[in-house]
């Protein structure tokens, strides 16, 4: 049987560039297409005949061949054509993929050494812990690779074995209607290997699940929103790979007492309206213990004291922060018959000032 020319069978002249040559048999792809014609064997010869000639004329060293020495010259060089259509679908992937509408990436699903996986654990500590810094026990359970096997998941003295479904591919390509779908090998499950004896400890998976205990030290200073990063105490890599690591998320609980901002602590405390006038000492909560506070006289309902080092500790450097107290000034709601008379006699003893501080706002109100 005498094969025809290849220009011919695609309808493209010998000067034809690659996109006209990859256009025209894309047409009589879709033209012969299987099925499109079903049980017809011309078509189906059609097809085979296109696919062939339009394998050479895309590959330059091929084409050259053919320029050169014609049909011979390629036979020559071993190049045989296509046995079945499922070489031709997955040598023409890009085409088929593009035509139909699927992802033309050829996958390459063969199992490789991968790193493991990262791990993610969220942590509450109070502030108290964070303040001081404290150290946990965290329990993970995470994937490790099997001793029994090394990770390989045949028994000890076997060996995966090449998938026969896909030919070690992992992938497979199956007609469906019109579409040619590439789909992971049910066989292999996309590894193009098959595991003929499972290693028992692992059933055949290469890991095993594990809880490990981990102790953390968590420095003092923490704040919300801190991640510490635990190198290799991830899942287990793939195949030797390395294991993955493990992220610590901190966050704080709510305090009842106190309110954290940066490194300062916030906190407000009741006092009388006759201990803020007078000046007194009061007690104050700290983070370690109770302070002594001094209270000026004359002190305002606005008044916030700092007190010095009372706060969180700075994490990556010296020294801490301070604790602020503000006040509440508190009104009785309920008076005595003498603590209102007293109260009134304030008032007639203050007139005279209140009367002062009038004029001396006048006075500055003038001004402007
Ligand atoms: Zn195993
Ligand atoms: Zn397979």
């Amino acid at each position: 049987m005498t094969k025809r020319d290849y220009y011919e069978i695609l309808g493209v002249p010998r000067s034809a560039t690659p996109d006209e040559i990859k256009k025209a048999y894309r047409q009589l792809a879709l033209k012969f297409h299987p099925d499109r014609n079903p049980g017809d064997k011309s078509a189906e010869a059609n097809f085979k005949e296109a696919a062939e000639a339009y394998e050479v004329l895309r590959d330059p060293n091929k084409k050259h061949l053919y320029d050169q020495y014609g049909h011979e010259g390629l036979t020559g060089a071993g190049f045989q054509g296509f046995q079945n259509f499922d070489d031709i679908f997955s040598s023409f992937s890009d085409i088929f993929g593009e035509m139909f509408g699927f992802s033309s990436g050829r996958r390459t699903s063969r199992r490789r050494p991968t790193k493991g996986s990262d791990l993610r654990y969220d942590a509450e500590i109070t502030l108290e812990e964070a303040a001081k810094g404290t150290e946990m026990e965290l329990e993970i359970p995470r994937t490790a690779t099997c001793d029994g096997c090394n990770g390989t998941g045949a028994e000890a003295g076997t060996s995966a074995e090449r998938c026969t479904s896909c030919g070690g591919k992992g992938q497979v390509y199956r007609t469906q209607g019109f579409f040619t779908i590439s789909t992971t090998c049910g066989d292999c499950r996309g590894a193009g290997q098959v595991i003929k004896k499972p290693c028992k400890s692992c059933k055949g998976s290469g890991h095993i699940v594990q809880r490990k205990l981990l102790k953390v030290k968590i420095p003092a200073g923490v704040d919300t929103g801190a991640t510490m990063r635990l190198t290799g105490e991830g899942e287990a890599g793939e195949l030797g790979g390395p294991p993955g690591d493990l992220y610590v998320f901190i966050t704080l609980t709510a305090h009842d007492t106190f309110v954290r901002q940066g490194d300062d602590l916030y906190i407000e405390v009741p006092i009388t309206f006759v201990q803020a006038a007078l000046g007194t000492t009061i007690k104050v909560p700290t983070l370690d213990g109770e302070a002594d506070l001094e209270i000026r006289p004359g002190t305002q309902p606005s008044e916030i004291y700092t007190i010095k080092g009372k706060g969180i500790k700075h994490l990556r450097q010296g020294g801490q922060g301070s604790l602020h107290v503000g006040l509440k000034v508190e009104i009785p709601k309920k008076l005595s018959k003498e603590q209102e008379e007293l109260l009134r006699k304030f008032a007639d003893l203050s007139r005279d000032e209140v009367n002062d501080s009038c004029k001396s706002r006048k006075k500055l109100f003038g001004r402007f």
